[in-house]
């Protein structure tokens, strides 16, 4: 274990990383304690998704410098699925579809790995049709999406919708929701934010990438943060996300107004 206050699930430090020999991530500073909901906020092509990727193990990023440290281990000796096991979540940006393979079947297999990473019992197929149903009606999703292809022709916003199911049965310790937001009207937006606030508690924390505010309406951050190049280029409280929304992306990178402080 690398000693760190027992609050603290991740510490990044100074990370570096590239995608095809190109860097992307140019030096990001982050620290996130159980309890904590932090949103990173920033333009398109900001590095958003690229540094939820490289938490979470994507194959495509290689990491050039700094340090990730996830519930007291280096990140990166874990592989991707071990960090899944010790509690990450990543909620896609893009999710992917799998034809072929029933959701139910994929929520039950998913669940019970969790299951048994919590030394609790796996539910069999009827115990978990209970279960799932009853996190759907939360989420006011139809139970026909447990009997079609994973995220197969599903629209963006049922997706979104499939990825906020998973995070309900897997209960993480981090959830990082890449652009949940994104493709889903007013309605679904609150919807799936009810979902994440009923998840969050003093024991695990989330990251919320977005790049509008209004997810933010019902998701209320401890902290925002704003991306441009690689970088964190600015902290506050949720105050930041309405001064963003006012002002664009602009007014972060250019000149400060007098009022706006340090
Ligand atoms: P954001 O999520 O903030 O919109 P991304 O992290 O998706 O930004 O992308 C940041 C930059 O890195 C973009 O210029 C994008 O084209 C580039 N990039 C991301 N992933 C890859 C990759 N796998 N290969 C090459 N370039 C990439
Ligand atoms: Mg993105």
């Amino acid at each position: 274990m690398i000693y760190q206050d027992s609050k603290t699930l991740l510490k990044v430090r100074g990370l570096y990383a590239t995608a095809k020999g190109i860097e992307i991530l140019k030096g990001i500073n982050l620290t996130v304690k159980s309890g904590e909901v932090h949103a990173i906020m920033g333009t398109n092509g900001s590095g958003k998704s690229t540094f939820a990727k490289v938490l979470a193990g994507h194959a495509a990023y290689e990491i050039t410098g700094g340090t990730v440290v996830f519930k007291g281990k280096n990140l990166f000796d874990l592989a991707p699925e071990e960090r899944a096991r010790a509690g990450m979540f990543l909620g896609f940006q893009y999710p992917i579809e799998i034809p072929g393979v029933a959701n139910n079947q994929f929520l039950r297999l998913a669940y019970n790995k969790a299951q048994v990473q919590r030394n609790k019992d796996e539910l069999d197929p009827l115990e978990f049709d209970d279960l799932v149903r009853e996190k759907m009606k939360l989420l006011k999703m139809d139970p026909e999406f447990l009997d079609r292809s994973v995220n197969e022709d599903f629209s963006g916003g049922e997706k979104k919708r499939n990825e906020i199911l998973q995070m309900a049965l897997l209960d993480p310790r981090l959830a990082i929701l890449d652009e949940t937001d994104s493709g889903l009207d007013i309605d679904a937006v609150r919807i799936v934010a009810n979902g994440v606030n009923q998840l969050a508690n003093r024991d695990n924390a989330i990251i919320l990438i977005t790049h509008y505010q209004r997810m933010l309406n019902y998701i209320v951050p401890d902290y925002v943060h704003v991306m441009e190049s690689g970088r964190i280029v600015k902290s506050g409280g949720k105050e930041l996300a309405l001064e963003l929304e006012a002002h664009g992306y602009d007014w972060v990178s250019g000149e400060q107004p007098a009022t706006v402080g340090t």
